[in-house]
């Protein structure tokens, strides 16, 4: 009992603790001509649930969909209202497009999952802070507690998998138009290097690519001997 109440108080925080204010990456319009707005909802406790619905059921919202980045989607939202609601939810928006950090997808990890080797709830607190950060191009995170990649790191610009001696890193995977596995950056990381590692990929992708470059074609256009040098 005692995991789950860690856990859900953890959920807690990831839920209600984003900072991004502005709602310009956040809205999505649908054929009908509304909005569907994104909540990140990868856990979430069945209180935080039933509060959700009401709020939503009060404006409207007839909709919810989850989305493949674990994030709730909440269709035919009055963008005049997008505000309210959230503050009555107690919830704020999560990036939806953009060229941003979008989403930061996680497993339980060893909290829960019998097959767990690391604590990828709390890395994914830990690196809650990009989510939202302004890039040259869009950037997803995974991040899984084993080598089954539940959330599929290497198919992520950037993808952390557990091992029992610690986090092997991808950098530059996408599943998107041009699939493509990534590169093995690291292996045996530990937790604490692992979010200094993610966070140097991060800050020398920002400073160095070119407007619009995925991290896997700005890593290509350098050659991956280069890109390991600046950021290990
Ligand atoms: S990746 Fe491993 S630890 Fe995570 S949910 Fe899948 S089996 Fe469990």
């Amino acid at each position: 009992m005692i995991f789950l109440k860690i856990y859900f108080r953890t959920c807690s925080k990831i839920l209600l603790n984003h900072t991004n204010e502005s709602y310009k990456n956040m809205a999505i319009k649908q054929r009908d001509g509304s909005y569907a707005v994104v909540l990140d909802a990868a856990i979430t406790t069945p209180q935080e649930l039933k509060k959700i619905a009401e709020v939503l059921e009060k404006y409207g919202v007839s909709l919810i969909k989850f989305s493949e980045s674990q994030r709730m989607v909440i269709v035919g939202v009055d963008p005049e209202k997008v505000e309210e609601m959230c503050n009555e939810m107690g919830v704020k928006l999560a990036n939806a497009v953009g060229r941003v950090v979008r989403s930061i997808k996680f497993c339980p990890g060893n909290t829960l999952c019998v097959m767990g080797l690391q604590n990828t709830i709390e890395m994914a607190q830990k690196l809650k802070k990009f989510d939202g950060m302004e890039l040259p191009g869009k950037l997803k995170i995974a991040i899984a507690g084993c080598s089954n990649s539940c959330t599929e790191p290497a198919v992520r610009d950037i993808g952390l998998m557990g091992t029992k001696d610690g986090y092997t890193i991808f950098v530059g995977g996408s599943a998107g138009r041009k699939p493509r596995i990534g590169y093995v950056l690291a292996e045996k990381v530990s937790p604490e290097d692992a979010e200094k590692l993610v966070e140097k990929i991060i800050e020398f992708y920002k400073a160095n690519a070119k407007n619009g470059q995925r991290l896997g074609d700005f890593i290509d256009s350098i050659g991956f001997e280069e890109f390991k040098k600046a950021v290990l």
